[in-house]
């Protein structure tokens, strides 16, 4: 008898999460490790968000709430819909789970089979594919390249859809590059969703993380036709700094997010009770905190990103939104440090932990071999330091 379920065995560790716990126990070993790791902003939770949780402990909301959320912060997340992108749900369209990721996971139970087909373009957030697979569907991986700055294109989209294709991953503005799509590119997008039938699935989490004066378009906000069609996945983590809070809701059509609540029903039940009143305040409450973190996001991007491409055989797409930069290393592959040989992204960025003392996520994680995850919801200084840090070691690579 097999100890661990198939299911069990097949699956890894969270990326993204096991170089930041790594990062942080050569940190606790007193080494000096810069993070580039995890995206989690540095910022703290601003000050009005965690009054409304103490308020919460000492009024005693401390106990059992409705499995989906309370109805505050249902009515807060559709305020923050109407307000920003002019869509209208009702409540039962509404469920908050506990985080972004949860809300994914719940959504690929409720809706995938055996068979079915996930359109996941390339590149990903590391745990698509995973949630996909354990959900029993096949995710099919299409990529995208760095000249269209990483978007899928209609014919990208084509040749990935067959009559299993239950529905398309879109994440915009982009983890791990930053990338995030036009209206036109998004109309184009839903009108074949509209077409050959299949669910999008919008991961809006990044959508207050944008610069220069990107226009974020919600997917489902084009038309009563795509809305029917699309579900949102988002949360409060990256827009709030509450990372550690755990509060991610889903809108989409009723009998999925009723689905959604049974699922999460026998399973986890409600989200923290606190954390749900955090979130109120943290949706209708003063919204000045997110424009402070997002300009200070914005100078770290001009800087990083100008930085990067001065780098002999370094090139960098320039961010539109989200946290995080995806240059291109490649020129790098194939050079070698005492005897040993670079010759992929996780090569390159084991070498960057022990050489040069900064974590940065392997490109492969995400589908493409040729990048290098950087995150920059970290502090000027680090990013200054890290990226000294990555040049002088590439020169030491022959
Ligand atoms: N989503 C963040 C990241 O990509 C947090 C870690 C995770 O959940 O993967 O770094």
């Amino acid at each position: 008898m097999s100890v661990l379920s198939n299911r069990a065995k097949s699956l890894k560790p969270s990326p993204t999460l096991a170089i930041n716990a790594k990062a942080k126990s050569m940190q606790a070993q007193g080494i000096h490790v810069i993070s580039f790791g995890a995206g989690e902003p540095d910022f703290d939770t601003p000050e009005n968000i965690k009054q409304a949780a103490k308020k919460a402990i000492d009024d005693g909301f401390t106990k059992y709430t409705p499995v989906g959320g309370i109805d505050d912060l249902k009515d807060a997340i559709i305020k923050k819909f109407q307000r920003d992108n002019q869509l209208t749900y009702k409540r039962s369209e509404i469920i908050v789970s506990c985080g972004g990721k949860h809300s994914f996971y719940n959504l690929a139970q409720a809706i995938f089979d055996q068979g079915d087909e996930v359109i996941v373009p390339a590149p990903y957030w590391v745990s698509y594919p995973p949630m996909v697979s354990l959900a029993n569907a096949t995710p099919v991986i299409a990529e995208t390249t760095e000249e269209n700055a990483f978007k899928i294109t209609p014919e990208g989209l084509q040749k990935a859809l067959t009559p299993k294709t239950k529905a398309l991953i879109l994440n915009s503005p982009s983890n791990p590059t930053g990338s995030a799509y036009t209206r036109e590119e998004l109309e184009a997008i839903g009108g074949m969703a509209v077409s050959k039938n299949f669910f999008v699935i919008s991961d809006e989490i990044y959508e207050k993380i944008v610069y220069d004066d990107f226009k974020f378009i919600s997917i489902a906000s084009l038309s009563d036709e795509m809305k029917k069609r699309t579900i949102i996945v988002h949360g409060v983590a990256k827009t709030y700094a509450m990372t550690g809070w755990r509060i991610g809701y889903t809108a989409g059509p009723e009998e999925i997010i009723s689905a959604m609540n049974n699922i999460q029903s026998q399973s986890t039940s409600n989200p923290t009770s606190i954390a749900q009143k955090a979130s109120v305040e943290a949706l209708i409450g003063p919204q000045g905190e997110v424009d402070k973190m997002v300009s200070a996001f914005a100078q770290r991007r001009n800087y990083i990103v100008d930085r990067l491409n001065k780098i002999p055989g370094v090139s960098c797409y320039r961010p539109v939104g989200s946290f995080y930069v995806f240059p291109n290393f490649s020129s790098y592959y194939g050079k070698s440090f005492q005897g040993k040989k670079i010759e992929n992204s996780t090569h390159l960025a084991d070498f960057f932990l022990e050489v040069a003392r900064v974590a940065v996520v392997p490109g492969v994680e995400f589908g493409a071999d040729p990048f290098e995850r950087i995150s920059y919801a970290t502090s000027m200084g680090d990013i200054k330091e890290g990226l000294a840090r990555i040049e002088e070691s590439l020169k030491k690579l022959g």
